[in-house]
């Protein structure tokens, strides 16, 4: 059975070497560089940046834990950074495509559209085409950054999440419109590097995707940094000039800076596909329309990744594409979305899953009645205080079975500890059966134990 795949970020490259592992013949297109958006301008990028953020921060605070560096002022050296998250880029690259060889997928860079149902045109670069016949086919093209037109939007000193990745310096001053998880990943990286950063968001708090103590906590950490946030204001006007942008908010305000870093979102790819052709259905935001099984209306083409109308995460794309080709192999299986991780790699960390308490009061639930939460502080945790990362928070959420159903964690490395919660999400466990459940000691991972135990009211360090 062969199978083309449209698209290689992380929906499409890892659904194909899934793929050939379970036995297909795949064929993967890519019209530009392996690994998509996540590899190129995405994930990866963005957290190579954050490790300097982390380097620099712990050399700020070594004389905290007894380590004296050589007199002198500590700084960032920005071309390297920007040298040393391109080598990571470059190293990641060539791992796909030694994995593509040893799995046998066959890889065509060009540009893949639908001639009908069972053929895919690619047009490669030089112009000449190839078709491929094919049995199944998994559309993967991704996104783009919005780009709405009252920011006027020029790529030079108004610019996307794609082009800041390669300013060859930090930026003098910037104002960054989205102060969501792409915006606050950004805003604390470049500030630190020197640039004097405005975050605007429309939204009342920062990452409101998350529950408001969550928020509190990034809003107190940029606050601490002098970072500046403006909430609940939208943007009217942007004037880019030859050496500046001036820009007016709704509320009248005027900012001034060299930069803005239009950061409000991004949208579905799909141009240049033909759908069309063979009447493939897109919802009114211009997603592709999927069932559970992630198949389109169209019975042999399926579609993952940012494309679709689900949460526009890496991991969520190479979840969809496995449930893909479980399907396309005869067994019936239904995407999950109990349980999604996401998170914000800042400092601290923000990482959520599954029902926050946030949607559960907005469904008019009250807690004690229909649901509980546990909390705990790192503050009060033997590892936290012993490696300096005292500050966030966790907490877990049960129904009223004690089945957990969701949590949050802020603190230095949440998005690993997260998983704990992620997996007793998706698998219904209930905090009676993780907190009975052994956590090593001394580990961050116990402020999840203990947020657990704190449901009963038997955390250890909590009174
Ligand atoms: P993409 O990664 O967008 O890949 C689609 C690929 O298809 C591209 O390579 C494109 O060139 C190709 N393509 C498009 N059309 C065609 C065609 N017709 N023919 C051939 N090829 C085509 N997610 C996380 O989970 N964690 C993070 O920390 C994170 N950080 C992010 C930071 C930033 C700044 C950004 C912008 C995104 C971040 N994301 C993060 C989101 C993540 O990158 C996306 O959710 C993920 O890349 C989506 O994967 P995908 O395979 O659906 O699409």
């Amino acid at each position: 059975m062969k199978l083309t795949i449209i698209g290689a970020g992380p929906g499409g490259y890892e659904t194909a070497i899934y793929a050939a592992k379970r036995g297909l013949e795949v064929v993967l297109i890519e019209k530009d560089e392996l690994g998509g958006t996540c590899l190129n301008r995405g994930c990866i990028p963005t957290k190579a940046f954050l490790a300097s953020y982390d380097v620099l921060k712990a050399a700020e605070e070594a004389a905290n834990f007894g380590i004296l560096l050589p007199e002198g002022e500590i700084k960032a050296d920005y071309p390297a950074i920007l040298e040393r998250k391109n080598k990571v880029m470059t190293s990641l690259i060539k791992g796909i495509y030694f994995l593509m060889d040893k799995v046998g997928v066959t890889v065509i860079k060009g540009t893949g559209s639908l001639k009908d149902k069972n053929t895919v045109l690619v047009t490669k670069e030089d112009g000449t085409e190839e078709e491929i016949k094919t049995d199944y086919i998994i559309l993967a093209t991704g996104s783009v950054p919005a780009k709405p037109g009252v920011f006027k939007i020029n790529g030079k000193n108004v610019i996307t999440s794609n082009e800041v990745l390669d300013l060859p310096e930090a930026p003098k001053s910037m104002i960054l419109v989205g102060g969501g998880v792409i915006g606050c990943e950004i805003g604390q990286f470049l500030h630190a590097m020197g640039t004097e950063m405005t975050i605007v968001e429309a939204l009342p708090r920062l990452v409101a995707t998350m529950d408001e103590d969550v928020s509190k906590q990034i809003a107190r950490q940029f606050k601490k940094e002098k970072i500046k946030v403006i909430c609940d204001d939208g943007i009217a006007e942007v004037n880019p000039e030859e050496t500046s942008v001036k820009v007016t908010l709704a509320s009248g305000k005027e900012l001034e800076a060299e930069y803005v870093l239009v950061a409000v979102g991004r949208r579905p790819f799909t141009e240049g596909l033909g759908l069309d052709t063979i009447g493939v259905e897109k919802n009114e935001r211009g997603f592709i329309v999927v069932n559970e099984q992630m198949k389109t209306n169209v019975d042999n083409i399926f579609a993952i990744g940012d494309i679709v109308p689900s949460a526009q995460l890496a991991h969520v794309a190479s979840k969809e594409g496995t449930v893909a080709v479980d399907n396309i192999l005869g067994e019936t299986r239904a995407m999950s979305y109990k349980a999604v991780p996401g998170c914000v790699f800042t400092n601290p960390e923000l990482a959520s899953c599954g029902t926050l308490e946030k949607d559960l009061i907005a469904a008019g639930k009250e807690v004690d009645r229909d649901y509980k939460v546990g909390t705990f502080d790192f503050k009060a945790l033997g590892k936290a205080q012993a490696s300096g990362h005292t500050a966030g928070f966790v907490k877990v959420i049960v129904d009223e079975n004690d089945v957990i159903i969701g949590g949050e964690i802020v603190g230095a490395r949440a998005s690993d500890m997260l998983q704990v919660i992620t997996t007793a999400v998706e698998c219904g466990l209930t905090a009676k059966q993780v907190g009975d459940s052994i956590f090593p000691h001394p580990t961050m991972c116990e402020a999840v134990m203990e947020a657990i135990h704190d449901i009963h009211g038997l955390a250890i360090s909590k009174i």
